[in-house]
């Protein structure tokens, strides 16, 4: 059931008097199922909305309206298509017990794929999924390849009926549908040969597979550890001379990269990262790829915007993954903002240390390192760490930490919005 969680004032929705509760119930005769359906259909100048009221009475608008003028109108949050696999590897069996309950939701949805940018293994779609990829041309669609040997993938999946994706992926990209693609490099099981192969099948579809990430299997002390394990130094090297390997030959035969190592697995291999100008715009940042280049170009273009901050001292925490490179991230912002910047990397003792990132990192964690840390003017937190209803992944709030820290707090995720809001208050 499709409803209205909120209607903007003044909208054509409000002026229909359209209010939330209501239920959505066709367009132009068709069904409402979900989101996309009310999207799609609802994206022509003119059309038939049949809904019913919170009151039970059902009313159908002749809807007309200026081209891109919206309809005002917010639905309910989407009920989440779960996954059918079950990875060695998966995220929710490495949750602590009490973390925020959305954590152990196993979402696999297509539709969220195509929307949000968020993996989707396409191993749950029905037929009418199928249809509606295709009729609403959902693409780019963001897809966990993995591998692309169909058993080495069930294996991997834990999915004894995953389709083979090869078949799958063609099928769309004759309808003109397009991927960014990834895949989690697990020891043993998808490195070496089977990487190799992956990466062949994949850059053999030509400009359909839009790129691909290679991204090494994270993996947290509550995880199935007796079954997977972490990538060691050698394997990461290896995984990133085979991105290399490919790298090179796109950029020749097609002038982009094409494959990118993300940061972790560049950290885990040792390895420097590749310069700025080799991710390409970055199409991949959000999955971690290029964060560190990304970060560090964004502030130098950035620098002349920085709040003055002579003769203050700022404090800036995060992840361990982050600390390594941060020396030369705040050696530009101190010297652009005149204040002394201090680096504090947390370890994440609710995930478990191997689990390095700043966006899972706990509220009790930066509740225990400000506390008592004196003579600080600032403190940067990293804002991927709070959710929009302002906690932490422990279920700890913001304003908890913000009342026990000795210094004022800025959340921050490329340390220009922060510091450029600093100059503006
Ligand atoms: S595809 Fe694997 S990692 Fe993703 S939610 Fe499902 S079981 Fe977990």
């Amino acid at each position: 059931m499709l409803r209205v969680a909120a209607v903007e004032p003044s909208s054509l929705s409000s002026e229909l008097g359209i209010v939330p509760g209501t239920e959505l119930l066709t367009i132009n005769g068709r069904d409402l199922g979900d989101f996309l359906d009310f999207e799609f259909l609802s994206a022509d100048e003119a059309f038939l909305l049949h809904v019913r009221t919170p009151a039970g009475e059902e009313i159908e608008y002749d809807i007309e309206r200026p081209e891109g003028l919206p309809l005002g109108i917010t639905l309910e949050p989407p009920s989440i298509r779960r996954c059918s696999n079950r990875c060695d590897f998966c995220f929710v069996d490495g949750n602590p017990d009490g973390a925020r309950r959305t954590l152990f939701i196993r979402d696999d949805d297509y539709r969220l794929s195509f929307r949000h940018g968020n993996f989707a293994t396409l191993t749950n779609l029905k037929q009418r999924d199928v249809d509606r990829i295709l009729e609403y041309r959902l693409s780019p669609l963001y897809v966990s390849v993995h591998a692309t040997d169909p058993e080495v993938r069930r294996r991997l999946l834990r999915n004894p009926r995953a389709p083979a994706i090869l078949p799958q992926l063609e099928e769309f990209a004759s309808h003109g549908i397009r991927f960014h693609t990834q895949v989690v490099v697990v020891p043993g099981v998808n490195d070496g040969p089977v990487l190799e192969r992956s990466l062949a099948d994949l850059y053999a579809m030509g400009d359909a597979v839009l790129t691909t990430a290679v991204v090494p299997v994270a993996l947290t002390s509550h995880s199935k550890l007796d079954l997977v394990r972490a990538l060691t130094g050698a394997e990461a090297g290896a995984a990133v001379d085979e991105v290399e390997r490919w790298s090179t030959r796109a950029r020749r035969e097609r002038g982009e990269g094409w494959v990118y190592g993300s940061d972790e697995l560049y950290l885990n291999a040792g390895r420097p990262f590749p310069p700025e100008s080799d991710y390409d715009g970055f199409p991949q940042v959000e999955n971690g790829v290029g964060a560190v280049r990304f970060l560090q170009g964004l502030v130098e273009r950035e620098r002349a915007s920085l709040a003055d901050l002579r003769g203050r001292h700022v404090l800036v925490c995060t992840g361990r993954a982050m600390a390594s490179l941060m020396p030369a991230i705040l050696e530009t912002v101190a010297s652009v903002t005149g204040a002394t910047f201090e680096c504090v990397a947390l370890e994440n003792g609710y995930f478990g240390p191997t689990v390095t990132t700043a966006g899972l990192l706990p509220g009790q964690a930066f509740l225990e390192a400000l506390r008592g840390r004196e003579g600080y003017d600032l403190a940067l937190l990293p804002a991927e760490a709070v959710s929009d209803s302002g906690v932490f992944i422990d279920d700890l709030s913001l304003a908890e930490v913000e009342r026990t820290a000795p210094m004022p707090l800025r959340l921050s995720y490329t340390f220009t919005d922060a510091l450029g809001a600093e100059a503006a208050a």
